[in-house]
């Protein structure tokens, strides 16, 4: 297993992180080099295994290069957060770090993490020693390796949810990798002699042939969006008790502009389990990608390549070799939603959870809306738990009874708006981090999509849609971060101002968009959205969604599998 399994040549990642010691590389000269702020290219690869990617601030590279310095690299750190709950202390923890060393921003992830831009190298080590120190930590947040595992937005919603999170976290622990590099680089921990000697046991020196993501999801409530994960568990429930999981298998958000062998997926039901396999059953899927992955070309080393090439049957009948798991034929389940609660929920054990709308995920004090403070002054008191959704918002959760009006009152001074104020469309969107510090970004999406759907909200009330819900995405480059393309509807940046508009997903996160037009600037956005939304209004059935109108009245053809998104 400690080759690269195809016949043709491996690509030069996969040999980088043979040679690289179980991803040690040079990372630890590149950190001490004071000449630059930046680290040598190979190990801008490795470092991502250990949670943290080299940036640079694009908005500053003409006034750089005209002062004849090099651009103004940083570092986004990635902290892994299983099922996104964390407690009070943690937040503080993180909320601190985040004013030390990073922009002063917390951005909460569509998977559930933290994530820190700004931090310059010479207080890396220090912030992920920090973050380490809270219990949390960044190993294997990105990378070739299994992800930050994801969870229904709120544990304590009933017994079933605790469970379902619980498997979540099990998973996560048992594919994190075991390399004793991150301690010895970030930690100060020992080094391990003759470091080549030590073993990866379910990854090998390959580690996988791409990133790949997990996700749990509860119906009715695909807060995960499930079926965009490389493997997902949707749990099967009978009379409040949690059975077994739907095994899903090869979805992904990512393509390449221009390169029509890449494409979005959803994910294939395969089959359904006991739910006392979920572990062995994570571990098989994970195998099969290792061995089957492609390890030569990383545009098409996704599962979901993975899958369309070898078939669901051969995926089935690997998962009982390997590991003697006999999926059973899938159990019915229905999504209706991909969205999360706002406001106050109670459950089953009498504790109170406040869901927070955090648009974009950007948590910051600006122009007067603290909202970072207002979480902070929460967490001073509160002595229940936070939880990150993966639709980028943040849960107080498990508030007592008695404390729930001293958050009530946090909540009102500081004017935290109430997501279920918003329209619909605001309360179901999502946008990626993309410029000033993404390298790949084309367009802006964070900073941007906000008086998008400002513009968008002022058509919505012309036609009385302000309290249909509708999912709207935007990211920077297609590769997916935000997952556009289960969005009804969605932006993808092809140049500043620049937008690529696709329509047509479901509500539910079971169908792909498609592309309906290329290259809009605003007012072309706002022209092209404008009649399909009145007609909407006069002419939609009960209950109908946006993205199965349009595919209803023809405005653009249903997407039925990944292999048509392009035609
Ligand atoms: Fe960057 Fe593209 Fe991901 Fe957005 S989707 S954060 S632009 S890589």
């Amino acid at each position: 297993m400690d080759k690269p399994n195809n016949s043709q040549e491996p690509s030069s990642v996969e040999i980088l992180k043979e040679n690289s010691n179980y991803l040690r590389g040079t990372i630890k000269e590149s950190l001490s080099d004071p000449l630059t702020g930046s680290i040598r290219t190979d190990d801008q690869i490795l470092i991502k295994f250990h949670g943290t990617y080299q940036q640079q601030d694009r908005d500053l590279d003409e006034e750089r290069k005209r002062q004849k310095l090099e651009p103004l690299y940083s570092f986004l750190i990635r902290v892994r957060v299983p099922g996104g709950v964390t407690t009070a202390q943690q937040w503080l923890a993180m909320d601190e770090l985040s004013d030390k060393y990073a922009d002063k921003t917390l951005k909460l992830t569509t998977r559930q993490a933290f994530q820190f831009h700004g931090v310059l190298k010479r207080n890396l080590k220090t912030t992920i020693k920090e973050i380490n120190q809270s219990l949390l930590d960044t190993i294997a947040a990105c990378g070739d390796v299994n992800r930050n595992v994801m969870s229904s937005a709120n544990p304590f919603e009933s017994p079933v949810h605790g469970e379902v999170a619980e498997d979540a976290k099990r998973i996560s622990a048992h594919l994190t990798p075991q390399t004793n590099a991150y301690h010895e680089i970030w930690l100060d921990g020992k080094l391990i002699e003759g470091g080549e000697k030590e073993e990866e046991p379910l990854y090998g020196k390959h580690y996988l042939p791409r990133k790949f993501k997990i996700a749990m999801a509860i119906p009715p409530r695909n807060d995960t969006d499930v079926l965009s994960n490389d493997l997902g568990f949707i749990a099967i429930v009978e009379n409040g008790k949690l059975l077994g999981y739907n095994l899903t298998v090869g979805g992904g958000m990512a393509y390449t502009f221009g390169n029509n062998a890449t494409y979005p997926r959803v994910a294939d039901v395969a089959g359904y389990f006991p739910k006392e396999k979920i572990v062995e059953a994570a571990e098989a899927v994970l195998v099969f990608q290792r061995d089957h992955g492609n390890r030569s070309e990383r545009k098409n080393a996704r599962l979901k390549y993975t899958i369309d090439r070898v078939g669901l049957d051969f995926f089935r009948s690997e998962l009982e070799r390997t590991h003697g798991l006999k999926l059973e034929p899938s159990k019915a389940y229905k999504f209706v939603t991909l969205g999360d609660k706002y406001g106050w929920i109670k459950s089953e054990d009498g504790l109170w959870h406040y869901g927070v709308f955090v648009e974009g995920g950007k948590l910051v004090d600006k122009n007067g809306y603290l909202a970072k403070t207002a979480i902070r002054e929460i967490a001073k008191i509160h002595s229940g738990t936070f939880i990150l959704t993966g639709n980028q918002n943040v849960v107080v959760a498990q508030v007592t009874e008695q404390q729930k009006p001293v958050v009530e009152k946090i909540l009102k001074d500081y004017k935290i708006v109430d997501g279920n104020s918003l329209s619909q469309l605001r309360q179901n969107s999502i946008a990626c981090a993309a410029l000033p510090l993404c390298a790949l970004a084309f367009a802006e999406a964070e900073r941007y999509l906000p008086s998008l759907v400002d513009r968008i909200d002022k058509i919505l009330a012309a036609n009385d849609l302000l309290q249909v819900p509708i999912s709207i995405r935007m990211t920077g480059c297609p590769n997916g971060c935000g997952r556009p393309f289960l969005a009804e509807i969605a932006f993808v940046g092809r140049a500043p101002g620049r937008y690529n508009l696709y329509l047509g997903a479901s509500f539910t996160g079971d169908r792909l968009n498609k592309l309906y037009k290329e290259m809009l600037s605003e007012d072309e956005i706002i022209a092209a959205l404008t009649p399909i939304l009145e007609d909407f209004a006069k002419n939609r059935t009960t209950d109908e969604h946006f993205g199965d109108f349009v595919i209803r009245k023809e405005y653009i053809k249903a997407t039925t599998a990944g292999l048509n998104f392009h035609n």
